[in-house]
Order: structure tokens, then C-alpha cells, then sequence
């Protein structure tokens, strides 16, 4: 599933994080990620606490916050939040009971999904909660 390859990749990347901060116990860590990706936040959770189990993240307790994800036009200045119900011409597959957007594949693809919704321009760019980052790391060293 998606949410546990990203789990996997922000343990990979705490690793290195905990050591050019110098932390040797780590046992908070926060993570944020865009409105935009669409991601199961509380799956993502569980993903976290899963994979750390046996390394050395074993004992941190994970956060996972939502932040919106803002885009501003490079036409008409205009900044909004991102929501679902501006991409356009997502027909959500609904299969054997399975639904799920494009956009929660691939994150990237959004901009061409959606457009300015004051002047309908697809030049535009993401100016916050843009991907996923570690927003808090606690510990000591
Ligand atoms: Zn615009």
C-alpha cells in the first residue's frame, strides 16, 4: 500500500536526520504531510509504528498531521487551498468496491487536474504542504 512506502521512506530518512542533529535517543517524532497527497493519516500512523518495531525508532511515539496544501496562480496572484472537489474530471473507479483518485497515486499529477479557480489558468504553483516532511523530532542527545 502506498502509506506503508512512505512509512518506510521517512524511517530511512529519520535515520539520517537523528544523526546530523546529533540525537542518539529519538522518542517524538511529527509528520506532516500535504492536503494534496491525499494519504490515510491514521494508516500512515500505524504504518510508522509497524516498521520501526526491532530499529532503533522502535520506542518513538509518531504524529501524523494533515496541512493544507495552498497554491497560488502565476497568472492572477489568486491562492487557495486545495480540496477534492476541484479536480476536474476525476471519475473515481468505482470496482469491486475499491474507490480511489489518481491524485492519491501520484501527486504530482494534480496540476494538471486541477485549475485556478478565479481565472482557470493551469500555471500555477504549491506554496505550502507541498509533500512530506518531518515537521518535529525530539530526543536527546
Ligand atoms: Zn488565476
Amino acid at each position: 500500500m502506498h502509506e506503508w512506502s512512505i512509512a518506510f521512506m521517512i524511517l530511512d530518512a529519520l535515520e539520517d536526520l537523528a544523526k546530523s542533529e546529533g540525537l542518539s535517543n529519538v522518542h517524538f517524532v511529527e509528520v506532516s504531510y500535504g492536503s494534496v497527497m491525499e494519504l490515510d493519516g491514521s494508516l500512515l500512523k500505524e504504518a510508522l509504528t509497524e516498521l520501526s518495531k526491532g530499529g532503533s525508532f522502535e520506542s518513538v511515539e509518531f504524529s501524523v498531521v494533515e496541512e493544507p496544501t495552498v497554491f497560488r496562480c502565476s497568472r492572477c496572484g489568486n491562492e487557495w487551498e486545495f480540496s477534492h472537489e476541484l479536480i476536474e474530471g476525476d471519475r473515481k473507479v468505482l470496482e469491486e468496491g475499491v474507490e480511489e483518485s489518481s491524485v492519491h497515486f501520484i501527486p504530482e499529477l494534480a496540476p494538471a487536474l486541477i485549475k485556478c479557480p478565479k481565472c482557470q489558468s493551469r500555471d500555477f504553483q504549491a506554496i505550502k504542504g507541498k509533500g512530506i516532511r518531518v515537521s518535529r523530532l525530539e530526543g536527546s542527545r
